[in-house]
């Protein structure tokens, strides 16, 4: 697909396949076009060319909340939480949106547990560090259940310690069969959890496959070292 802005091509031609059961790896420099990416999958921006697949169903017209209902849920790298509510009402004003509406109690309970954020849910979403503001961003988009899980920069501001759990719960979802895509700049996080990594540059895919080949591309590290 292609996005122009202007006479500018934030995305030249990229393809992209995210799988079921698999972690997908977006990486490149800052201005790559990763989140122009993700806003043209979710349906906040339409591409100038090409189309977006769900489930082989072509979407590209579709707005975002009727991608949302074809099981589709993303995290902003710009936090979106509701500041004054706590974590556990965060939480629940998305399950309470999600197909799952009629258990919402039961649901945000499962996430608090899973995401290992129970001991602060009655913490104000303003008063979290980040990195645990980001998990919270993630329970909010695991609550639409969804199939297809678009996650932002969601390692950014956590510990070594919290993307050692974050490493384990993204495993577990592809687990469960979601396809996860992951843009993000930790290496050692994309390096141990992603199955296919892509790297764009400048609007174009530079090199795909599996972590440890993407690794020792050299055309990877001339695109960060900036040529
Ligand atoms: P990344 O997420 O990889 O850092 P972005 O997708 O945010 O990159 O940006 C890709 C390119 O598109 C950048 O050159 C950026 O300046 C440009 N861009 C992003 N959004 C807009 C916009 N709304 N209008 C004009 N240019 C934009
Ligand atoms: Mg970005």
């Amino acid at each position: 697909m292609t996005v122009a802005f202007g006479g500018h091509r934030a995305l030249d031609g990229v393809g992209l396949t995210a799988e079921p059961g698999r972690v997908t790896g977006l990486i490149g420099p800052n201005g790559a076009g990763k989140s122009t990416l993700f806003d043209v999958v979710s349906g906040l921006r339409r591409p100038s060319a090409g189309r977006v697949l769900l489930d082989g169903r072509d979407v590209t017209r579709l707005g975002p909340a009727r991608r949302a209902r074809c099981g589709l849920a993303r995290t902003f790298q710009r936090l979106e939480l509701f500041g004054r509510l706590s974590v556990r009402d965060n939480l629940r004003v998305a399950a309470e949106l999600g197909p799952e509406r009629r258990r919402a109690d039961r649901v945000v309970a499962e996430l608090l547990d899973r995401l290992g954020l129970a001991p602060i849910a009655d913490a104000h979403a303003d008063t979290l560090p980040t990195g645990v503001a980001r998990l919270v961003e993630v329970g909010r988009a695991l609550a639409a259940r969804p199939t297809l899980l678009l996650l932002d920069e969601p390692a950014a501001g956590q510990d070594g310690e919290e993307t050692e759990r974050f490493a384990a719960l993204l495993r577990s979802l592809a687990g469960d069969g979601v396809a996860v895509v992951l843009v993000e700049h930790d290496m050692g996080l994309v390096m141990s959890v992603c199955d296919q990594v892509h790297v764009l540059n400048l609007g174009k895919i530079i090199s795909s496959g599996p972590p440890e080949v993407v690794r020792g591309d050299e055309t990877v590290l001339a695109a960060y070292l900036g040529d």
